[in-house]
């Protein structure tokens, strides 16, 4: 019998020997295959920016495209790691804010690292908090793509919430959702946390904005967003010499600039200039110009460096954003939607809920693969989900997140065997063709 020490837990990663800094060369992009041209011309070198390849890490390879489930609080809601390695998924995002809320940087590290720690066996990101913290700031939920209402302001906050969070020049200022007590998030602390918390992959810390923010705020927070990135590389830096015998941390700059065209090339270019491993493709973007806005930050940007789109939003805008450079994507859609009932299909997005699935036995979509399809109905779904059982949120969201698994593995085997084109255009048409959202 094995003990628990020596079960299936993750293998000792790369890049990590006892008294040394975490090798660098435990990081690496290889790219494989880039899409050919087309007329619109968007892309280098005869090509698109559109791609397959292998991003190594410490803890593992991710072939992409890849999709990256999103375990916020170290653990998918109501689906084990195992379950989510068994449906195909590569690797996992994390959230650095709501770890130091709790349990504290400190467990994770003491646990070994993020992977260790919820029994990962392979590679995880964090996110740098700054979207959370942020957000406090304006109390809305954000994702990349937005539509553009409301005024134009620097002082943007949802109605009928306190403002939680303020910005200065060196940081953040903000009030935990949690108790109240008050907290204070910088380039350094955020980089000091994600250090202790062990992922393969972090994020330097940033300034989000809205859409709704003026011209002039967007100007000075891409500034500021530049200085805060300066201080990140040099804390990650200064933090990889020090803590001995830990694998090395990639870590990716984040380009913000709203939809302004000119103001993501500058600060693509200034992302560029600096000495990061990869890049982050963050805050609101207009859906109509979230493929663009990947193109001009690719422009920028040497091909050596993975590109990581930060919380994609729907269907198309994967493929708009694959198209035009992104190699991984994260996003909560599949289990938050799961979880009320909305059930992505190759056809659309049906809600299990509706009458008419009460008596149904079939599986919630013909064909698929998952183990909810092949072991239960839905009948079954519905009824757990109205019972407000965890089977229920458990079985939805393992079909869903296997949806986008799935979906990113089936355009990377299009890229390579150059059908890309096509598959996109059968699988958009497919998917919106009654109408459905998502
Ligand atoms: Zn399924």
């Amino acid at each position: 019998m094995t003990s628990l020490t020596e079960s299936n837990l993750v293998e000792h990663p790369r890049g990590a020997e006892p008294g040394k800094p975490g090798d660098r060369r435990a990081f690496s992009f290889e790219q494989i295959t880039r899409l050919p041209d087309t007329a619109d011309g968007k892309g280098r070198g005869g090509a698109r920016y559109g791609r397959t390849g292998i991003i190594h890490t410490p803890h593992g390879d991710i072939h992409t495209p890849a999709f990256v489930p999103v375990a916020t609080q170290a653990a998918m809601k109501a689906v084990l790691p195992e379950t989510m390695k068994d449906l195909g998924a590569q690797c996992l995002l994390s959230n650095a804010f709501h770890l130091y809320e709790r349990p504290g940087e400190q467990v994770l590290d003491e646990a070994g690292g993020l992977a260790k720690f919820m029994n990962w066996n392979g590679p995880t990101f964090t996110d740098s908090g700054g979207f959370q913290v942020l957000s406090l700031g304006a109390g809305f939920k954000k994702t990349l793509a937005m539509d553009v209402t409301g005024m134009k302001s620097d002082e943007v906050i949802a109605e009928g919430k306190e403002r939680l969070a303020f910005v200065d020049e060196d940081g953040v200022t903000f009030k935990s959702p949690l108790n109240g007590s008050l907290h204070r998030f910088s380039a350094e602390i955020s980089m000091g946390i994600q250090h202790k918390i062990g992922a393969d992959i972090m994020f330097a810390f940033d300034e989000l904005t809205t859409l709704m923010n003026t011209r002039g705020y967007q100007e000075r927070s891409v500034e500021r967003t530049y200085r805060w990135a300066q201080r990140c590389v040099a804390e990650h830096q200064r933090l990889t010499e020090e803590r001995l015998g830990k694998p090395y941390q990639a870590l990716y700059g984040v380009v913000q600039g709203a939809n302004y065209e000119d103001l993501r090339r500058h600060a693509a270019e200034q992302i560029a200039s600096l000495d990061f491993d990869g890049v982050g493709i963050g805050g609101a973007i207009e859906k109509r110009i979230i493929g663009d806005t990947c193109a001009w930050i690719c422009d920028a940007m040497p091909e050596s460096r993975p590109r990581h789109v930060l919380g994609i939003a729907a269907v198309d805008d994967i493929f708009a954003c694959v198209e035009n450079g992104g190699d991984t994507f994260d996003c909560v859609a599949p289990a938050r939607c799961g979880r009320n009932g909305a059930i992505f299909t190759r056809s659309g997005r049906y809600n299990i809920k509706r009458a008419q699935f009460k008596h149904d036995f079939g599986p919630l979509e013909e064909g698929c693969t998952c183990y909810t399809c092949t072991h239960y109905s839905r009948a079954y779904v519905d009824h757990a989900l109205r019972a407000r059982e965890f089977n229920g949120f458990t079985l939805a969201t393992i079909h869903n997140e296997h949806f986008f698994v799935k979906l990113l593995d089936d355009i990377r085997a299009s890229i390579d065997g150059g059908y890309f084109d096509e598959f996109r255009d059968e699988t958009l048409a497919r998917f919106y063709a009654n109408g459905s959202r998502g």
